[in-house]
């Protein structure tokens, strides 16, 4: 049985190649093997590297040493416990997330999963791969999922989910469509968010036996606004910690 999905998928791929030249994203280099990323490409991406906010991951230019908060986040109090970005923006990673986005480029999800569970060398996050916390994708309301047809967090959690061995557990629903937010502030993007989530039934019921922790995902961090009404949401319904791994820092 194995074997035969083995060999479907083979053929799947083959298939895809034949109908569609995979090529390097940002350089268009031919690839093999269903990447869509170059190696060198791909090594040259900027990864979230220390120092940054312990909180927002943040990047922080010149030395600290030892763990230090941003500005912003000092004045904040929020309900996950960090976030944990592993790219920094710039127009590469802008480009990857966006043409998965708006692009309906699907199959970048697997490279964008593949860097975002880079985030799980950080060993704030060993307790969640021990206890095999579920990822947690950040939802999209139904008539934006029907427009695009997927939800980008919820590929992206997929990809993780192959690469960290955690399992992906679609335990919140966006119950209100809310309006775009990139043109507004951070409060009023918490109160554009506000009752905008809810916990779903299949998160109720891991919740009632395994109510430890998650590990919400997403494409993009940026003030940091939906990923507090999300943990905001999870606490509610008895989580007792909420950690954020993103593909980058918006
Ligand atoms: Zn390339
Ligand atoms: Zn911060």
């Amino acid at each position: 049985m194995r074997y035969a999905v083995h060999c479907w998928r083979k053929l799947a791929t083959r298939l895809l190649d034949w109908v569609y030249t995979p090529q390097c994203e940002l350089c268009g280099e031919v690839l093999q093997d269903g990447r869509s990323l170059c190696e060198s490409c791909d090594r040259e991406l900027p990864r979230l590297s220390a120092p940054f906010c312990a909180t927002c991951g943040e990047p922080f230019q010149g030395r600290i040493d030892g763990p230090f908060q941003c500005p912003n986040c000092g004045e904040l109090d929020f309900t996950f416990s960090f976030a944990r970005p592993a790219m920094l923006r710039d127009e590469r990673t802008r480009q990857l997330v966006h043409q998965l986005k708006y692009g309906r480029a699907i199959h970048l999800a697997a490279e964008l999963g593949r860097l975002a569970a880079e985030s799980f060398r950080d060993e704030r996050l060993r307790p969640a791969l021990a206890g095999h916390w579920p990822l947690v994708p950040v939802p999209l309301h139904r008539s934006r999922f029907q427009h695009r047809n997927f939800n980008q967090a919820a590929e992206i959690a997929r990809s993780v989910a192959r690469h960290t061995g955690l399992p992906v557990l679609a335990a919140l629903k966006r119950i209100r469509r809310t309006d775009t937010q990139a043109l507004l502030g951070r409060k009023q993007r918490l109160s554009n968010l506000h009752g905008a989530f809810a916990v779903t039934g299949a998160g109720r019921r891991h919740l009632a036996t395994a109510a430890a922790g998650v590990i919400l995902i997403d494409d993009v961090l940026t003030t940091g606004s939906t990923a507090e009404a999300c943990a905001a949401t999870l606490r509610r319904a008895g989580c007792k910690t909420v950690l954020v791994v993103t593909v980058m820092r918006g």
